[in-house]
């Protein structure tokens, strides 16, 4: 628990250091969000993370989600980064405490959700996921359709709150510098912040690239190995 502690606050200080790079984007005002990604880890993990201030937490898989919420404190900002199922969007909007959902990459599952959301006091955070790699696994939309999906959300979904562009980016391009997939999505980002004429959100970077996505205009990383160690391989 010691070493999740340290190992949060050397991050912080990382998403600190990195934004202190000049920026070109609207938001370069804001501190970056540090979402800690805690998939398969368990309560105890994050509640050290909580007990020094953490309060952005994300994970992928919703009955995982649902019993977290459960067991800890309702001030957690729960991000759903999961790839979303219709049939799961109702229990999901039932999270009392869900702050956003950063994997919407269709019409259908944005309406979806926002059918999901009807009872919800305050519209719904969500990021349009974008896949920038063209890789066939990947989720997102492709490049071209973002738009449309975005305009959609905010003629059509009254229960989502469209906050900014999220993308997975290739393993392929992690290593590079700069990232190609981050490059696009700051374009993107610049192109519809100004043909929407709002401030997108950028959500990219994970424990490998988060500080460099920084540097590339990401306003939310979600990091999660280099806070809470290295997962168990998926069985
Ligand atoms: C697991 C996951 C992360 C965190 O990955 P790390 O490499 O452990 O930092 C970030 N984003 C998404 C969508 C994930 O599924």
């Amino acid at each position: 628990m010691a070493d999740i502690q340290r190992n949060l606050r050397d991050t912080l200080a990382c998403v600190e250091q990195s934004q202190t790079a000049p920026q070109t984007g609207l938001l370069c005002v804001l501190q970056a969000r540090l979402v800690a990604v805690s998939k398969t880890k368990p309560v105890g993990s994050i509640q050290a993370a909580y007990d020094i201030g953490q309060r952005h937490f994300g994970e992928n898989y919703l009955q995982e989600l649902v019993e977290k919420s459960r067991q800890l404190s309702q001030d957690i900002c729960w991000h759903y980064i999961g790839q979303l199922q219709t049939n799961k969007c109702k229990a999901l909007a039932e999270v009392p405490n869900l702050w956003a959902v950063e994997t919407i990459d269709s019409v259908k599952r944005a309406r979806a959700l926002n059918t999901a959301c009807q009872h919800r006091p305050t519209p719904l955070n969500i990021f349009v996921q974008v896949n920038t790699s063209q890789e066939e696994n990947k989720g997102g939309i492709p490049v071209a359709e973002a738009e449309t999906l975005c305009r959609y959300v905010l003629d059509d979904c009254p229960q989502l709150h469209l906050l900014g562009l999220m993308t997975i980016g290739s393993v392929e391009h992690s290593g590079r510098i700069p990232n190609p997939d981050f490059q696009l999505m700051a374009k993107l980002q610049a192109d519809l912040s100004r043909t929407l004429g709002r401030d997108l959100e950028l959500s990219m970077g994970m424990s490998h690239d988060y500080q460099h996505a920084l540097k590339m205009g990401a306003t939310n990383v979600r990091v999660g190995s280099s806070i809470f160690g290295a997962r168990a391989p998926k069985v």
